[in-house]
């Protein structure tokens, strides 16, 4: 990686800069990608010289309820069978729902937007989230690959059957409901085929962050946790 072309800011008000684009060497032959994330790009953006990695940091929301809707059921009716009643797992339910938004808005204002600071930062910034900043349009990327979203949710999953235990099938189930809505949101936010007035101002919502303030308005799938933490506000993108 040319050092002298990346500046990674030390404020939390900007995306980092990457003055030219960057080949960063990761392992062997295998090459990352980087384009200044700091202003949104028309097109999409490559990141893997390979076809074969470049098609596996892609994916299709068409497989999101494919992979997402059978566990988030086989786990609401574990809750049924660990003998919690219906409305006890419906309410659950919506507990898991409400934790995933605190979530999506934690995860996405500081691990997507962390500062990077060296080459091993920004492959990890740029890989997470930075390419979507860049490539705002690229529709091969408004959902996370599973290759990062199926073993976090594991790894997630272990956690919360450790720390609810009895009570961990119907929240981990709300917790995936979460996620299905939240990514599917996003999807729909940067089609914009969406005629209904709630499609229209998510869109809107999300794009003042792509377009306008990205230090502002991180929750997607919802302004919730932006209201509570007093990141809403900024001017109207101007598309
Ligand atoms: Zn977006
Ligand atoms: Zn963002």
């Amino acid at each position: 990686m040319n050092h002298e072309s990346h500046t990674a800011t030390s404020t939390d008000d900007v995306l980092p800069t990457v003055k030219t684009v960057d080949r960063i060497r990761l392992l062997g032959r295998i090459s990352l990608y980087v384009h200044d994330w700091s202003r949104p790009q028309a097109g999409r953006g490559r990141l893997f010289e390979h076809a074969w990695l470049e098609r596996l940091s892609c994916m299709d929301p068409r497989w999101l309820p494919i992979l997402f809707v059978p566990p988030a059921v086989l786990l609401t009716w574990l809750g049924l069978q660990d003998g919690l009643g219906p409305p006890q797992v419906l309410l659950l339910v919506v507990v898991g729902i409400l934790v995933w938004t605190l979530t999506e808005y934690v995860v996405h204002r500081f691990v997507f937007h962390f500062q990077p600071h060296g080459q091993t930062g920004v492959v990890v910034a740029y890989l997470l989230h930075g390419v979507h900043h860049a490539f705002p349009d690229d529709d091969r990327r408004w959902v996370m690959t599973p290759l990062v979203s199926v073993p976090t949710a594991v790894a997630l999953y272990l956690g919360c059957r450790w720390l609810t235990g009895v009570f961990h099938g119907p929240i981990f189930a709300g917790f995936i409901i979460g996620y299905l809505g939240y990514d599917l949101l996003h999807d729909l936010a940067h089609h914009g085929h969406s005629g209904s007035r709630v499609g229209r101002f998510l869109r809107t919502y999300h794009f003042q962050h792509h377009y306008a303030r990205p230090q502002a308005h991180f929750g997607i799938s919802s302004p919730l946790w932006d209201h509570i933490f007093g990141t809403v506000g900024g001017d109207r993108p101007e598309r």
